[in-house]
């Protein structure tokens, strides 16, 4: 799904990732770790080509995104979701348009909208709020329907950035098990966590990195200090 060989990504004298190799397949579910400033931002904003690598190759389904043109791009982006810690909702829509939203923009037809929108609120566990606004929501609602808008154009991959860090832990741990059954339906998961408890209950695969280098990559345990 993913593969970064010999990656480097400088910015100017800083160091963002340096040969970085990794592979993800389909259907993983891997955690970034490390401490501020390891270069977890790098490597997401790589995969969606926010940023170009210094040198090496990114595969993401198989495409080269190194030497993408511009027209790809939003073809990379509509085949990855994403959801953020601060969840980005759009303030003056409710539930429903916010999710609506998502696939209005790559002009699905209204038909498909009607039909997936109830679908995916009714799966993350949100339809009785679908015509609420997201200030009459809770935190953790808020991120369901974030991930709601995330997932309704199926996308292959998903990222999440911190998706707990704004929430209790009851909460926090609600949203990974909604991640793992999102995971389980076939879409592979980077999730960039500093949560070592939810990183340790979890028992997925461990990608770690500090100063822009992979220091480990191991299932289970989050594994180092900060
Ligand atoms: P993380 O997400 O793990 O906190 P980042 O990927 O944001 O780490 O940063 C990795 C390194 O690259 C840090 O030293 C950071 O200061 C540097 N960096 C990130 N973005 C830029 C930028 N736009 N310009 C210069 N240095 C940057
Ligand atoms: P995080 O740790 O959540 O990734 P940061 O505070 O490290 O957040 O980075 C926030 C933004 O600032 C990112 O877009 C990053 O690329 C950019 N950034 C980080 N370090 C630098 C830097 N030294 N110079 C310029 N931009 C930077």
């Amino acid at each position: 799904m993913i593969v970064f060989d010999n990656v480097t990504k400088y910015y100017k004298s800083n160091v963002g990732l340096e040969k970085v190799s990794v592979r993800i397949n389909k259907g993983d579910f891997v955690f970034l770790v490390g401490p501020s400033g390891a270069g977890k931002s790098t490597f997401i904003k790589l995969i969606l080509k926010e940023i170009d690598a210094t040198s090496g190759s990114i595969k993401v389904r198989g495409r080269e995104v190194t030497t993408m043109s511009n027209r790809q791009v939003p073809i990379l982006r509509r085949n990855i979701g994403i959801v953020f810690q601060d969840f980005r909702l759009l303030p003056k829509k409710t539930v429903y348009e916010n999710v609506a939203f998502a696939m209005e923009i790559i002009h699905q037809p209204k038909k498909l909208i009607k039909k997936y929108v109830p679908q995916v609120l009714s799966m993350v566990g949100i339809a009785s709020k679908a015509n609420k606004y997201p200030d009459e929501l809770s935190a953790g609602e808020q991120q369901r329907v974030a991930i709601a808008r995330a997932i309704v154009n199926r996308p292959r991959i998903l990222i999440a950035d911190e998706p707990t860090g704004n929430l209790d832990p009851d909460t926090a741990w609600e949203i990974m098990q909604l991640l793992d059954q999102i995971n389980k339906r076939g879409t592979t998961i980077l999730m960039v966590t500093h949560a070592k408890d939810i990183v340790d209950k979890m028992g997925k695969r461990v990608i770690a990195i500090e100063k822009g280098r992979i220091v480990r990559d191991e299932f289970g345990l989050y594994g180092y200090a900060e």
